[in-house]
């Protein structure tokens, strides 16, 4: 059996397994939790675990805080209703998204399909009908796999998969959503790289939320991937007391880099049921992106994401870099935080499109009682 096999099997799933290595946790407030939230730690991950409350920890290990959340709901960005056929998420108009597994080497606590994962599987004949819905748009050019873990299945399982979407001459790219580099390093085989690379141009996103995760093994696993040509992008969710200060951030995004993976979205938590102590305020996450602007590399930079509640898509939040527009130009910010004009050419616009110009680059007044 392959190794990454074995340390899915060996995985942790019942609370007296977790108590074996930390002693001192509360057997109640555990089987409290995984009754409605499934866990599964598998050895790998377990063994990044330094200490009990450590960031690898916090993201694994069931808080009996996941039973006390009032706020979150479990689908907050509505794709259930955005979703055409079962499993298949089409909510912008050039791509879509498609469950292929619920299954996960760790089910992290802050999930945002906590709904989900570990519960109901997910028939071939779902995948089929997702896939002859695509073949009908022909406006979807990028289709994205996601779960659960894509890379939980099998190389067949997978390539199955792939087949279909390479089947359909619109689609373009594919791209895998997998946080096994992270998660399970081991499933990332030579023998996966090279079944991938015959569907190019194939993108993977993984999801690091800290430097821990950054291990030996991971860094391996990423070049496989790599060296398979395939291009790497990370998205990372902002938690509560794991990542949210900007030299944690500066760390994980640095060292993927030097992964070869380039960081893509920081993600403000979405309101999940079970989730809400993981959450930070919006403004920590700009802060944090300002306080990076400049004294690193646009490269290791990812662009700040709050996904709108309701199924809106995602919204780009950046620092205030525009102070002001005047008639001869405009006032911004530098990265340092000093004023600087920057003067406008504005010889061949005519007058009446100035107007119009001024109000793409000002803040629009809105009416907040809009949005509900
Ligand atoms: C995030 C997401 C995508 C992909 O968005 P990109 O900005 O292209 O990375 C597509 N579909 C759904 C439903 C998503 O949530
Ligand atoms: S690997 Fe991704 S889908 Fe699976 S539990 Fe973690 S965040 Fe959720």
């Amino acid at each position: 059996m392959d190794d990454w096999l074995l340390l899915m099997r060996q995985s942790v799933t019942k609370p007296e397994e977790l108590l074996k290595r930390f002693p001192d946790l509360d057997m109640d407030g555990l089987k409290w939790v995984t009754k409605y939230f499934p866990m599964r730690i598998n050895p790998y991950y377990l063994s990044l675990i330094q200490s009990v409350g450590d960031p690898v920890f916090r993201q694994a290990v069931p808080d009996p805080q996941e039973m006390m959340d009032f706020t979150g709901v479990p689908d907050p960005l509505h794709e259930e209703e955005q979703s055409p056929t079962p499993g298949l998420i089409h909510r912008y108009p050039d791509r879509c998204l498609l469950w292929t597994t619920n299954i996960c080497p760790v089910y992290c606590r802050f999930c945002t399909r906590k709904r989900f994962v570990g519960k109901t599987g997910i028939p071939r004949r779902q995948i089929l009908a997702a896939a002859e819905y695509i073949a009908r748009k022909p406006q979807i050019r990028d289709v994205i796999l996601s779960g659960g873990d894509p890379l939980c299945l099998s190389d067949d399982q997978l390539e199955w998969i792939l087949k279909q979407m390479r089947a359909i001459p619109h689609v373009e790219i594919i791209r895998i959503g997998s946080r096994v580099p992270v998660t399970l390093p081991q499933r990332v085989t030579p023998k996966l790289a090279k079944m991938l690379r015959k569907y190019h141009p194939l993108y993977v996103n993984t999801h690091f939320n800290h430097p821990q995760e950054l291990s030996p093994q991971a860094r391996e696993a990423l070049e496989l991937l790599a060296d398979a040509g395939i291009p790497l992008g990370n998205q990372t969710v902002l938690l509560r007391g794991i990542n949210d200060d900007p030299a944690t951030l500066l760390e994980l995004f640095r060292g993927l880099v030097r992964f070869r993976v380039r960081p893509y979205y920081l993600y403000q938590a979405d309101l999940v049921e079970g989730t809400e102590h993981f959450r930070t305020e919006v403004g920590k996450g700009v802060e944090i992106m300002a306080s990076l602007q400049g004294i690193t590399s646009g490269l290791c930079l990812p662009k700040f994401i709050v996904d709108a509640p309701g199924g809106g898509g995602k919204i780009p939040l950046a620092p205030k870099y525009l102070q002001r527009v005047t008639e001869n130009g405009l006032i911004l910010r530098t990265y340092q935080g000093k004023l600087t004009f920057y003067p406008e050419n504005k010889k061949d616009r005519p007058a009446a499109d100035s107007r119009n110009y001024q109000m793409t680059l000002e803040f629009e007044d809105v009416d907040a009682s809009d949005a509900f």
